[in-house]
């Protein structure tokens, strides 16, 4: 018996260490976080964001130099400018309207200017023990086709002929998690097709109409607008100015 216990604080001091040689520590993201941007700093001297998952403790950042060669129009994984958001990236489930997994990878893709505005929003809703969770956020063009094919609604999908602001890599389908990673109730859930769903329903308790709100104006705040039928949806100002894009998102 003695052996066999033996055995087995041994075999996880070594399966401990293996596993500590591969991950990056908080400690250096924050050393990492300083050196690459002044948005990262501000996490690091907020003490927000701490309570990172063990997969976002993996992410190998983007150095200064990639972050200095961004343009705003240039596609970034989000979760490797910044580590405090949370993620439930749907289509790279099966838990979708569509029932199928369409995409390979489950990073969470945007332009870097929305990247960037997205970040500051995050910063305040970490003021208020809150961040931002991602259901969605670049799509390409022919998954945009593939939802429209099941759904042909203008007030849910977007038409592929003009295609959509999440095609061109400026939209995002987001909630609010607090500290427990809890996500606040919103009234329906992601992709509900009904007008319980829009912003104009308020026949819903106020901690509800409240959460929305919140959510709402912190967006708008910083330079994003919703649309009428999804309280998930959020559209980056100017995203005509992007190019609908068709790439197939890997996590090569
Ligand atoms: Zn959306």
């Amino acid at each position: 018996m003695k052996y066999i216990l033996a055995l087995i604080v041994f075999g996880s001091i070594v399966l401990f260490s293996c596993k500590e040689k591969k991950k990056i520590t908080p400690k250096e993201i924050q050393e990492n976080l300083v050196e690459t941007n002044d948005v990262a700093k501000e996490q690091v001297e907020s003490g927000v964001g701490q309570k990172d998952s063990p997969a976002s403790l993996n992410v190998q950042l983007y150095s200064k130099e990639e972050i200095e060669s961004f343009k705003d129009s240039t596609f970034v994984i989000l979760k490797k400018l910044d580590t405090t958001f949370l993620y439930s990236m749907k289509y790279a489930t099966k838990d979708n309207f569509l029932k199928e997994q369409v995409y390979d990878c489950d990073d969470c893709l945007v332009r870097y200017k929305t990247a960037k505005q997205l970040i500051k929003a995050n910063n305040e809703f970490k003021k208020a023990g809150l961040r931002i969770l991602f259901f969605d956020c670049y799509r390409p063009l022919y998954v945009q086709k593939k939802m429209w094919k099941i759904y042909p609604d203008k007030r849910y999908v977007a038409d592929p002929s003009k295609g959509s602001n999440h095609n061109r890599g400026t939209a995002i389908d987001i909630t609010l998690a607090d500290l427990k990673n809890d996500t606040l109730a919103m009234g329906t859930p992601f992709d509900y097709f009904g007008k319980k769903a829009h912003h104009a329903y308020l026949n819903l308790p106020d901690s509800i109409l409240n959460n929305r709100k919140k959510l709402k104006s912190t967006m708008e705040k910083h330079g994003f607008w919703s649309i009428t039928s999804e309280w998930w949806h959020y559209n980056l100002s100017q995203s005509y100015k992007y190019p609908v894009s068709n790439f197939k998102t890997t996590c090569d």
